[in-house]
């Protein structure tokens, strides 16, 4: 079967127990984000992340062209090569690619995003984001068919061969649809979407596809994305989406046991 798997970046998530239940499985793509190491490094080279929130209520991160750059080197380089590296170490033939390589996730630049600061609606002309419109499946079949793991991180590209930024999670929901995954999972630093996000007991154990619009509002910003992540895939066909925690043993095995909040 084939699966999708998208680990998260952010502080708290734990990389080696996913990496090491993957290991003895075949046919899965692993996505990542690294919203950590963007921030380590941009402090580093003294371009720290800001970040906005849309009219609607989704928390993203600043790309204008310097932010851009530190999201890449950290993205595309330290973490994606992390993690091949720590695949290789177990055993596993790991291929990383960018949304650029092979134009894997093709984006429509968004013309301007929309901020709101102080109250007010601002647009964010220099903002170098988009918005997935087409992912290359057949590059990952390639890969996959011929027994490689591919590892799949942001930016994407556009048409015109401009890099943008993509969110992570999304982009895990895009690659999920396209290869018509039976089940895509967002690990996380939390054990799924809570009624209370400072209360892990407040797990939502199940979410049923007319009841996403529902909770969506319990969702704070990152966590949000994540929800309508599942959406898109739900919509996209993928049967099953389940967030869940990255800590702990065997994430994957529990994840796909319904471990977490399982949407379908
Ligand atoms: P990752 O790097 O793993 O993708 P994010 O930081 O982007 O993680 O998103 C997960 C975060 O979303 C949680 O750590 C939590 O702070 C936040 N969050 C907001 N609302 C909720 C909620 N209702 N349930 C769970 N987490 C929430």
């Amino acid at each position: 079967m084939t699966l999708v798997v998208k680990v998260g970046g952010a502080s708290g998530n734990a990389l080696m127990p996913v990496l090491a239940d993957l290991a003895h499985r075949t046919d899965y793509v692993l996505v990542h984000g690294g919203s950590d190491e963007v921030d380590r490094l941009g402090e580093a080279l003294g371009r720290p992340s800001e970040y906005y929130t849309s009219p609607s209520g989704v928390v993203s991160r600043k790309s204008d062209p310097a932010h851009l750059e530190v999201l890449v080197m950290a993205i595309a380089g330290a973490v994606q090569t992390g993690i091949v590296a720590a695949l290789t170490g177990l055993g596993v033939r790991a291929v990383g690619l960018s949304g650029v390589d092979g134009a894997l996730l093709t984006a429509r630049r968004k013309e301007a995003s929309r901020a709101v600061v102080d109250g007010h609606v601002v647009l964010l002309k220099e903002d170098r984001s988009g918005t997935i419109e087409r992912v290359h499946a057949d590059l990952l079949r390639l890969l996959l068919d011929a027994g490689w793991v591919p590892v799949v991180g942001p930016p994407a590209v556009t048409p015109t061969g401009e890099v943008v930024n993509v969110d992570a999670d999304r982009a895990a929901a895009a690659i999920a649809s396209a290869l018509n995954a039976e089940a895509l999972l967002l690990l996380t630093n939390v054990p799924g979407l809570l009624r209370n996000p400072d209360d892990p007991a407040s797990l939502i154990p199940t979410v049923a596809r007319d009841e996403i619009d529902a909770v969506l509002p319990l969702a704070a910003g990152r966590m949000r994305k994540k929800v309508i992540a599942a959406r898109e895939a739900l919509n996209g066909s993928v049967p099953r989406v389940v967030i869940a925690s990255s800590r702990g043993p065997d994430p994957v095995t529990r994840a796909l046991g319904g471990e977490g909040t399982v949407f379908e």
